[in-house]
């Protein structure tokens, strides 16, 4: 192809003998490959056979002549540019060649040189077409590309096995998969460009793609997560994204939905097991514990057996630990099935606290320190939840900032309202916390281990209780320490929600 505008394939169309060969000698010397023929009907001939980017043709012929020939070429051979050769006398007919659709005319005689200007202007011309024409070719194939790019990538996400929504800023839904309708039971009908709700019931995951889609989250920010029960009794798991444009602006929202249904049911399985064999434990152990109490009791005052009673007392102690570790086992396995200790009531935290301080402070007592409660004057707003679990949270709370605090130490309760919370710190001047375990402390069965909590008794349990009640409650709980300085728990629940389920 290169060829064919560099040293184009002519072909000569003349009668005179010595202007067609005449003619081949100069343009083959020029370097282009040359081809002559004597009459119009040999010269169309030879075009059904070989290709020819230039033709040099005599109009005036005996047979065909060169306007017939014209003719039939820039019909079957639109691309072949045709240089008219003719005498002086036929000008006008080389002018109308030209209307015709001839390329170029040069007048017989001509000089060697302006047949190679004539013939090296069609070879440029040649060039520059067939640049374009690349460049034309280039560029469709480029956005041919770009669509069979975009119908793969289409594919790809139509294939996917997880559900995949994609809203733009107003929470519109732009995009979304096969799995998605599957797996919400989302009317497959149901075009695109409604909002979320339109599309999925669920009030906290639209919530949720409401806000990824506004721009409330950043890139940067950890996944936000929700689960969300879905159509024949599974479980998905909803992880979203913000979708960022060049500007760094949020466009929209990117979630995917996975299927945790199996998760789910080995999860309750685990419970469920965990708690049958809690409760298989928990009577034989009670029924050694009161019998060792009673084999104490019945020793005292045999002083030749003060090593047994040493022994049976440490044993008693051991079931007593089993029987708490056995307690807090199944309170944790029901309050991850969802269930609560006992049914939500309207609740007067500021009294719970005054009675779960007061009962405490004599275990403070006997470790010389001060156990205080801070409560705004006019008190803090009633809650509707579960009493058992807040005894449960705040009992929980207090009675670790009494252990890990030593002797003399101080142990503040107190209690905040704001608009949108009701806040409980719980602040010791205490062991503290290392950094690197302060996340590890809500995981069941951690405890900190150090010269300092050795002798301190616990299950690890008591933390991820209390997380698990709070957020069962819809509120948060986190925690500042500094080893040495003290540690601060500090509980949040959400006052509105509590207080309009209290009506
Ligand atoms: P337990 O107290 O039974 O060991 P928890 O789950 O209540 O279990 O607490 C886990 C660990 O967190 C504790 O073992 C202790 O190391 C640490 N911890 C909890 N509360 C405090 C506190 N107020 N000060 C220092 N360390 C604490």
């Amino acid at each position: 192809m290169e060829n064919s505008f560099q040293n184009p394939r002519i072909l000569v169309v003349d009668d005179e003998v010595d202007i067609r060969e005449g003619s081949a000698r100069i343009l083959s010397r020029m370097g282009s490959e040359t081809l002559t023929a004597s009459r119009g009907e040999e010269a169309l001939a030879i075009m059904e056979t070989e290709p020819v980017s230039i033709l040099l043709l005599d109009l005036k012929m005996p047979g065909m002549d060169g306007m017939e020939v014209l003719h039939q070429v820039r019909q079957k051979y639109p691309e072949v540019l045709v240089i008219i050769i003719t005498g002086f006398a036929t000008v006008e007919t080389a002018i109308e060649a030209m209307k015709k659709g001839a390329y170029d005319f040069i007048p017989k005689p001509f000089e060697p040189e302006h047949l190679r200007l004539v013939v090296k202007r069609a070879a440029e011309t040649l060039r520059l077409t067939w640049e374009r024409e690349s460049l034309e070719k280039a560029r469709t194939r480029t956005l041919m590309d770009l669509g069979t790019e975009k119908s793969r990538i289409r594919t790809i996400i139509e294939s996917l096995p997880n559900g995949l929504v994609v809203t733009n800023s107003q929470a519109q839904v732009v995009l979304m998969n096969p799995a998605f309708f599957e797996l919400l039971g989302v009317d497959s009908e149901l075009s695109l460009g409604h909002p979320i709700d339109r599309y999925v019931s669920d009030a906290k995951f639209c919530a949720l793609v409401r806000a990824i889609s506004s721009g409330r989250y950043q890139p940067n920010d950890p996944i936000p997560t929700h689960e969300l029960s879905a159509p024949g009794g599974n479980y998905l798991l909803a992880r979203g994204r913000p979708v960022m444009g060049e500007e760094n602006e949020c466009l929209g929202a990117v979630i995917t939905l996975v299927n945790i249904t199996a998760m789910k049911v080995l999860d309750q399985m685990k419970s469920e097991f965990v708690a049958k064999v809690s409760h298989e434990l928990r009577s034989p152990l009670s029924t050694i514990h009161e019998q060792l109490a009673l084999v104490l009791s019945d020793m005292v005052d045999q002083e030749d057996t003060v090593k047994d009673q040493n022994l049976l007392s440490r044993a008693k102690e051991k079931t007593q630990g089993l029987i708490a570790l056995i307690g807090d086992l199944l309170d944790l396995s029901r309050i991850e099935a969802g269930g609560g200790l006992q049914e939500p009531k309207s609740v007067q935290l500021d009294a719970l606290l005054t009675d779960i301080t007061d009962f405490l402070r004599t275990k403070a007592q006997s470790k010389n320190q001060q156990l205080e409660l801070d409560i705004p004057q006019e008190g803090l707003p009633p809650v509707f939840a579960d009493p058992v679990a807040l005894e449960s949270i705040f009992g929980n709370l207090i009675t670790n900032a009494i252990n890990y605090t030593p002797e003399g130490g101080r142990v503040r309760v107190s209690g905040r309202t704001d608009d949108q919370a009701i806040q409980v710190e719980v602040a010791d001047n205490g062991f503290g916390i290392e950094p690197r375990h302060q996340e590890k402390i809500f995981d069941r069965f951690f405890r900190v281990k150090n010269e300092k909590t050795r002798y301190i008794t616990g299950t690890g349990l008591g933390l991820p209780i209390v997380k698990n009640l709070v957020e069962n409650l819809e509120g948060t709980i986190s925690v500042e320490s500094a080893p040495d300085a003290g540690s601060t728990f500090t509980v949040r629940l959400p006052r509105e929600k509590l207080e309009t389920r209290n009506d």
